[in-house]
């Protein structure tokens, strides 16, 4: 049995885990970009090394809302891949990744289960994910720490205290609170708060780490610097048509089973390209992201010298059927030195003149992410022009702006109790798609229509390909997505059809 895997982000290594267990010989084609080797020189000084580390050049500008979130300042992850598969953009954002490890390499590492309620519209025979979430938890190992108490910014536990003292007043008003579960090695963390420039101790989780170990089984076969760019499908095997990405040959490989991960955005690409009907259209679901800026109603001094790290600190579930029909996600940042970036970027000469009482904001700042249910979300429309031609746009015209504003009108009117005012002049609504949480363009379901996989990703008309990553998840949440993602994949990978 001849058994082949397409990429090695989240999606990619749980599917290859689950086959090998099962005793399969897997080959995996990945693009697999790598971090330029001066800058992994660089980094693999700093790990040496138990000296602060000066690492101005792995830095880059940030602007939270028009920018790509660079790891260690570098393109790597998103380069290269409009060279094969070329498309137009028409307000919304689009932003697939060719790396070794795919997104993971620039996540913010926030992990969640989804709950039954959110699996409710799955199949009834996959809608159990329990035991592959447990099995993923412990691959993580020590990537996974579920109480991160130890680690709360002085900013993070003053809110957390805040909170619950209120905590019943808070349940009967629809908030739940909670500190943030992060994929990250807490027992090295050195709390240098580069987190968001990308951790120059290699301690957020990524998927290359787990590449590395199913390197060393004699089964697996790991390949590189090749792009699957179409496959087919006839009664006996899969025909995958790969280029060479370092001298552009083209090849064929054969199998009797391909597992598709590309991530969600070039999964679809792949699938339209494989069906190869001009004008067809796919819509990947998106969850519509805001940024929200806050004011802490006491200042904290010191927090720019703070040992801390900088993703998410704190979460919140807002479920009020006033602001909006399905529970709202809240993720809570507290001080960065982006944020000083952020300000000197946007107030250019004036930012010196305002700088000390800019001060005084900065240690009261909090920053939330928010985020809604793809049901309350617009979506991504995907045509197929042609074989390399691909239009992608906002499609649907939901009232996000609507629902943000309720939700931040709600936090407004209950800033005394959250300790906590919104800056709505400040709010940023993201474009559709820059939530980074994009799935469902080829949803499971018990009896598969066009566009729809079966429970174990094999789209209508195909039986030996499975599609395994976020394009196939019937239900988007609003919250994290790649545990599930990874749960989901190794749930196929250990259980499907061989
Ligand atoms: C800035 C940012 C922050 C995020 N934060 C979070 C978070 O905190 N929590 C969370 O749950 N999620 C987060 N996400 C989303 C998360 O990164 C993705 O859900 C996850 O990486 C998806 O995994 P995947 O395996 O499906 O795809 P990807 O990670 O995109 O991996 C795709 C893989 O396929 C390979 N590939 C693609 N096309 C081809 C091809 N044609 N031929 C060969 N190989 C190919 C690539 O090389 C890569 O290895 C974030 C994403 C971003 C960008
Ligand atoms: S604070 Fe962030 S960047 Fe620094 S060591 Fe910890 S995880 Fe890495």
């Amino acid at each position: 049995m001849k058994v082949i895997v397409v990429g090695s982000g989240p999606a990619g290594v749980s599917v290859t885990k689950g086959l090998l267990e099962r005793g399969c010989k897997v080959t995996l084609l990945d693009v697999g970009n790598t971090l330029e080797t001066d800058k992994q020189v660089l980094l693999d000084t700093i790990q040496k090394s138990d000296a602060l580390p000066h690492i101005e050049s792995l830095r880059y500008p940030a602007n939270a809302k028009n920018k790509m979130k660079l790891p260690y300042g570098s393109n790597f992850i998103y380069a290269g891949v409009k060279e094969y598969f070329s498309w137009d953009v028409q307000n919304c954002y689009f932003s697939p990744s060719f790396a070794q490890g795919g997104l993971s390499n620039v996540w913010g590492g926030a992990i969640a289960e989804y709950t039954q309620d959110d699996l409710s519209n799955w199949p009834v025979s996959c809608r159990d994910l329990s035991s592959y979430y447990s099995d993923i938890i412990s691959w993580l190992g020590k990537y996974y720490i579920s109480d991160t108490s130890s680690v709360l910014s002085q900013q993070a536990h003053y809110l957390k205290n805040v909170w619950q003292k209120h905590f019943v007043e808070f349940e009967k008003k629809g908030f739940s609170f909670g500190q943030a579960t992060l994929a990250i090695d807490f027992n090295q963390c050195r709390l240098c708060g580069s987190c968001q420039y990308g951790c120059p101790y290699q301690l957020i989780y990524n998927t290359s780490i787990h590449l590395d170990l199913l390197k060393l089984n004699a089964d697996f076969n790991y390949i590189n610097d090749v792009v699957v760019e179409n496959f087919s499908e006839d009664k006996n095997e899969v025909v995958v048509h790969i280029k060479n990405k370092k001298n552009f040959q083209l090849d064929k490989v054969y199998a009797d089973r391909l597992f598709v991960a590309c991530g969600a955005g070039l999964s679809s690409l792949l699938y339209l390209r494989a069906l190869n009907k001009p004008g067809k259209e796919l819509y990947l679901k998106d969850s519509q992201h805001f940024i929200l800026p806050c004011l802490l109603d006491k200042p904290f001094k010191g927090v720019e010298s703070e040992a801390l790290h900088v993703l998410c600190q704190l979460k919140a579930s807002l479920t009020e059927e006033n602001v909006s029909s399905f529970p709202v996600y809240l993720q809570f940042y507290t001080y960065m030195d982006l944020y000083l970036q952020e300000m000197k970027n946007k107030l250019r000469w004036v930012f010196p003149l305002v700088k000390p009482f800019l001060n005084s904001w900065i240690r009261r700042l909090v920053v939330i992410q928010g985020y809604l249910n793809s049901k309350e979300s617009n979506q991504l429309a995907i045509q197929y022009q042609s074989a390399n031609k691909f239009k992608i746009k906002k499609s649907q015209s939901k009232s996000t702006s609507t629902t943000i504003r309720k939700v931040v009108r709600y936090l407004k009117k209950h800033k005394n109790e959250l300790a906590l005012k919104p800056l709505h002049f400040l709010l940023m609504q993201s474009l559709t798609g820059q939530s980074n949480h994009v799935t469902g363009s080829l949803p499971m379901s018990d009896h598969p229509q066009e566009d729809e996989v079966d429970i174990w990703g094999r789209p209508r008309h195909f039986n030996r390909v499975h599609f395994v990553d976020g394009s196939i998840l019937p239900s988007m949440p609003a919250g994290p997505i790649t545990l599930t993602i990874m749960a989901n994949a190794y749930r196929i990978g250990k259980e499907g059809p061989l």
